[in-house]
């Protein structure tokens, strides 16, 4: 999972419906089944449902089709395919392919230690295990019907703290490459009448019998049009909360900052969950991702740029203070999970760049911005509400909202360490300029999410549970419905999302639910 990892034709506006859709020629199953043949189907009844069918749904329903079942998904969407449209689609796993090709030794083992290790051992221990166990033949899976990987890959990682054994890969499509893979595998048995699409339905309630068992699925249409579905196994598969401020901050505790995630990750499978007994774990773990500019004070607000913050890649030379105008980390500490769960501590979760005159022709140029000319970069300083200039510290405070006296005292502090060679406060190495040189520059940062960390309680088994512990008769659970908390931890973790996503749907569909 990358926090930063919004293609780049997508950072600067608002995501869509259309926005995403635009331009999906080869995706499938664009026809609305007509509600004649829909009628037919509601008498049917499946061995497995499947609501949503994106990251989890679609290797769930591949793999239960594979088995023999005959399988019923239901997508809210007009298409397949659900956040692998946005998606960077970086996966980890151990014992790949592609790591064999390149003599890289690993196991399932060294991998879960590391996953615990980057996380502080605080993602659910047996649902990690499950990743770390058989996140490697997912991607041999992929890589068997034509997934291949970059160049150079696999790697330690990238903008998420490092793995310890080269694991971390992804297609030269992002996650459309997962897609583009399990697209034919699902066609084909669509096509051979193995697997059903409903598609621009989404599900909206669950038939359960007078034992609490669920027995099938309600959905409904754009035109209101409600259908009872049969099923023998129901999957939740329909993704996360991150797309629904609302629901996200009553379940988080803190404001959706930032507008990222695909349109459809309403949490409707945390509504189905909980009505059939279900209950939610895991949002304790939320931290705030680094490194967004949005585009205004809204909540959430569209991401404007984002600031290329990795000590690994350039040190920085900069200073970073909160709302209250102190500095709360080491700008340089080598752990991106350390620094973000410093910035989650602060006010807003939202730090300033603070830089000067010198600062900003010595060393700043390009680098904080990659992909933006430096003329584009002071012209923000005149017409982005996020980039400030004043002749000094304190009126830099009022323009900002920052206190403008602590600002003045952080930065004379920081100074005054330099001049005097002494140790730097939080420990900071790279210290090559102070701070003092007019006019001041700030560039505000917003720390934001593209997941939600909570989500449905599942036991290892994928059966969503009560609070008592015991499952709800035939209801299983994979995706980011789960919460990525589960499986990343109070960090972003890489891959950890993707991976467990299709990992979790393909062992359902392999051997975990009972045909
Ligand atoms: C920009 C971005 C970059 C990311 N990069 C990474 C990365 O590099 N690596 C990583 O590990 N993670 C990454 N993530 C996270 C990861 O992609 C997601 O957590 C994962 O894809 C979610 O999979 P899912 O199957 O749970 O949900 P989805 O793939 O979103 O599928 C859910 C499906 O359910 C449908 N649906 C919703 N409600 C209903 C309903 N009521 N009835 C029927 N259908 C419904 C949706 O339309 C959708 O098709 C990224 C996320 C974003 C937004």
């Amino acid at each position: 999972m990358k926090n930063n990892g919004m293609k780049s034709n997508m950072t600067s506006t608002s995501i869509t419906r259309r926005s995403i859709f635009k331009g999906v020629g080869a995706a499938m199953f664009l026809a609305a089944m007509p509600w004649d043949v829909r009628k037919a189907l509601a008498r049917q009844q499946f061995d497995l449902i499947v609501i949503g069918g994106g990251t989890a749904g679609m290797p769930t329903a591949i793999s239960a089709a594979d088995r023999g079942a005959q399988v019923l998904i239901i997508e809210k969407a007009s298409v397949l395919g659900g956040t692998m449209y946005l998606s960077e689609g970086q996966m980890a796993g151990a014992n790949t392919v592609f790591q064999k090709r390149l003599g890289i030794d690993d196991s399932p083992d060294i991998f879960y230690d590391d996953i615990m290790r980057i996380n502080k051992y605080t993602s659910d221990p047996a649902l990690t295990r499950i990743w770390a166990d058989n996140g490697g033949a997912t991607i041999n899976w992929l890589a068997e019907h034509g997934f291949t990987i970059r160049d150079g890959q696999p790697v330690l990682g990238r903008s998420h703290d490092f793995y310890r054994t080269a694991r971390y890969l992804w297609g030269p499509e992002n996650a459309m490459s997962i897609f583009k893979v399990m697209e034919p595998l699902l066609s084909q048995h669509v096509k051979e009448g193995n697997i059903t699409v409903l598609l621009g339905a989404g599900a909206v309630d669950l038939i359960k019998d007078e034992m609490g068992a669920v027995r099938g699925v309600v959905t409904e249409d754009s035109d209101g049009k409600r259908s009872d579905f049969d099923g023998l196994n129901v999957v939740i598969s329909s993704g996360g909360c991150a797309a629904n401020p609302k629901m996200f901050e009553s379940i988080h505790h803190v404001p959706l900052y930032g507008q990222n995630a695909y349109p459809f990750s309403q949490g409707a499978g945390l509504t189905l969950g909980l009505s059939a007994g279900g209950y939610l774990r895991g949002a304790e773990k939320y931290v705030s991702g680094m490194g967004s500019v949005v585009a205004d004070s809204k909540i959430p607000s569209p991401r404007t740029v984002f600031l290329s913050l990795h000590p690994e890649i350039r040190p920085p030379w900069e200073v970073f203070v909160n709302a209250c105008g102190e500095r709360f980390m080491q700008e340089d500490h080598p752990s991106i999970g350390h620094r973000e769960r410093a910035l989650t501590l602060q006010p807003g979760h939202r730090f300033w760049v603070i830089f000067d005159q010198k600062i900003l022709e010595q060393a700043l140029s390009l680098v904080l911005f990659p992909n933006w000319s430096r003329d584009k970069l002071l012209e923000a300083f005149n017409t982005h509400p996020m980039f400030t200039r004043a002749p000094s510290l304190s009126e830099l405070g009022v323009v900002t909202g920052i206190h403008p006296a602590n600002l003045g005292r952080s930065i004379s502090k920081y100074n005054s360490a330099i001049e005097k060679r002494e140790p730097d406060q939080f420990s900071r190495v790279h210290r090559p300029l102070a701070v003092s040189s007019p006019p001041f520059y700030a560039i505000q940062s917003q720390g934001t999410t593209i997941v939600s960390f909570a989500g449905l309680a599942v036991n290892k088994d994928l059966q969503v549970i009560t609070e008592e512990n015991e499952p709800v008769s035939n209801l299983y659970a994979a995706g980011e419905v789960l919460g990525a908390g589960s499986t990343s931890g109070k960090a972003y973790t890489g891959g950890s999302t993707v991976t467990p996503a299709l990992t979790f749907g393909r062992l359902l569909g392999q051997k975990i639910i009972r045909l």
